[in-house]
């Protein structure tokens, strides 16, 4: 077909009405030039396919990928008997008018919204109504027209398919496959709904978790400005605003990073992971908090403050080895603690989890959880020590931020103890190879 809309020699095929997978010389049609039929062509013509463009304006659409052909919708359409709709579904009527050339062939529906809900019915399934006699495969709609131009990556290998014909799917899947994509068949169209809402999703599974990590953030934060920053200032009358910065901060990291929620509440279940890396996030934030205290201004001048003190009034102050003992273990604990946590965190890399077997997966998460718990638990109540019997200590009768981040995973742990019990841990496990307390053949008697 030449520029001026006149159809061109060369690869006119016969195309019968079934759906059947498009020869290898026959070409594929891109109905649209804008960027998603641009990135399409280009990357088709890339691995080897014609390309047959359809535009309303043939001669004035602008520069297409070379070795492309482009024609009239009507004309185009003739060619090809796979055509890949690059239009925005508000323009799919002009479709309709081309019903008895279309007629048989295979439509693939790679529109999505804006957002969601907006229509009725999902885009392939109003095309599939406005064009009955087709085959309409919804694809390519999660791929993005710069990943198509720049070669997918990992991330945006897969297409997924959907349509009523396994014909039509089948040969949607032979043109993915030549294009190097991984294809993934949803089903019939009526699952074109929920392909039509993936690219609308930011990072679905983090919303609870991030809400849940920001609320204690800040409940913490508070907490700690009322307890320790408006105490002062109300009660001794000294302004000590200026720990919110470091001191505070790192109170809240070390708050909130004991996080294991009760199993019964399923939607946290389903967010454990995203929970734990967040939770990493805030205890690496906290042990780099913890390296700079020797730094601050505030820690050296109270340094060097209590060592000219010291020396006015010659004192000298001696060697408490509990001190150490408690101070070198909480350190200690809390290292290896940490260490196990980033152990948690690397083993839940997809590329890492994919290499272990699910035993191995399972002993990681669980049983190096639980330790790994126990030993962040351990390192606060070490920090904590006795402090927590001193009346001082009870600003406002607020205890400090440590005891209240203390009071969740001492639950925990103390639930997991109770798991343990030979008793219960029988029951549990009959429970999960799936014992019931009432049989199900007897409760149907009972109801009868
Ligand atoms: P676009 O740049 O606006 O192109 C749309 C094309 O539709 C136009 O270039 C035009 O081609 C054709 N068209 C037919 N009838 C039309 C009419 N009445 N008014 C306006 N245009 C009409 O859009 P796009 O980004 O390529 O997206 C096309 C479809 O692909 C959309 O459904 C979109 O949701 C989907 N998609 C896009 C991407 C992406 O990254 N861009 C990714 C996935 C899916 P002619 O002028 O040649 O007729």
């Amino acid at each position: 077909m030449s520029k001026e809309g006149k159809p061109m020699s060369v690869c006119l095929h016969p195309l019968g009405g079934g759906a059947a997978a498009a020869p290898e010389r026959q070409p594929v049609c891109v109905f649209g030039t804008g960027d998603m039929g641009r990135s399409l062509g280009q990357r088709l013509l890339q691995t080897g396919h014609e390309v047959v463009y359809g535009s309303r304006r043939p001669l004035g659409c602008g520069p297409l990928p070379r070795g492309a052909q482009v024609m009239s919708y009507a004309a185009a359409s003739q060619l090809a008997s796979v055509v890949f709709v690059c239009v925005h579904r508000e323009h799919y009527g002009f479709m309709e008018t081309l019903g008895s050339q279309l007629d048989g062939k295979v439509l693939v529906d790679v529109s999505n919204n804006p957002e969601k809900n907006l229509y009725p019915e999902a885009n392939a399934a109003y095309l599939q109504s406005l064009l009955p006699g087709c085959h309409v495969v919804k694809a390519f709609n999660t791929l993005s027209a710069w990943s198509l131009q720049n070669g997918p990556s990992d991330a945006c290998r897969q297409v997924y398919v959907c349509g009523n014909s396994t014909e039509a799917k089948r040969a949607v899947a032979e043109v993915a496959t030549k294009m190097g994509l991984a294809v993934l068949d949803r089903g019939s169209l009526s699952a074109a709904q929920e392909l039509e809402d993936f690219p609308l999703q930011l990072f679905p599974e983090w919303r609870l978790p991030l809400q849940i990590a920001v609320g204690l953030a800040a409940f913490f934060f508070f907490y700690v400005v009322i307890r320790d920053v408006v105490y002062a200032y109300a009660v001794q009358g000294k302004d000590i605003s200026f720990r919110i910065m470091v001191s505070l901060a790192n109170k809240i990291y070390r708050g909130t990073k004991y996080k294991r929620f009760p199993d019964w509440l399923d939607r946290w279940m389903l967010c454990r992971k995203q929970l734990g890396l967040l939770a990493l996030g805030f205890a690496s934030l906290h042990v780099l908090y913890t390296l700079i205290i020797p730094i601050r201004y505030y820690v050296r001048f109270k340094g060097w403050d209590y060592v000219i003190t010291q020396v006015k009034e010659n004192q000298t102050s001696k060697f408490d080895t509990t001190v150490a003992w408690r101070s070198d273990s909480y350190l200690s604990v809390g290292i290896l603690g940490f260490g196990l946590y980033v152990l948690l965190g690397i083993t839940s890399l997809p590329s890492v989890s994919n290499a272990l077997s699910w035993r191995e997966f399972s002993y990681v998460q669980s049983k190096l959880g639980y330790l790994t718990l126990f030993l962040c638990t351990l390192h606060t109540y070490l920090y904590g020590w006795d402090r927590f019997l001193r009346p001082s200590t009870y600003k406002w009768y607020m205890p400090p931020g440590y005891v209240l981040s203390l009071a969740v995973p001492s639950a925990v742990l103390a639930l997991k103890l109770l798991l343990l019990l030979p008793c219960v841990d029988r029951t549990v496990t009959r429970i999960r190879r799936g014992w019931e307390r009432t049989d199900p053949e007897e409760e149907k008697t009972l109801l009868t």
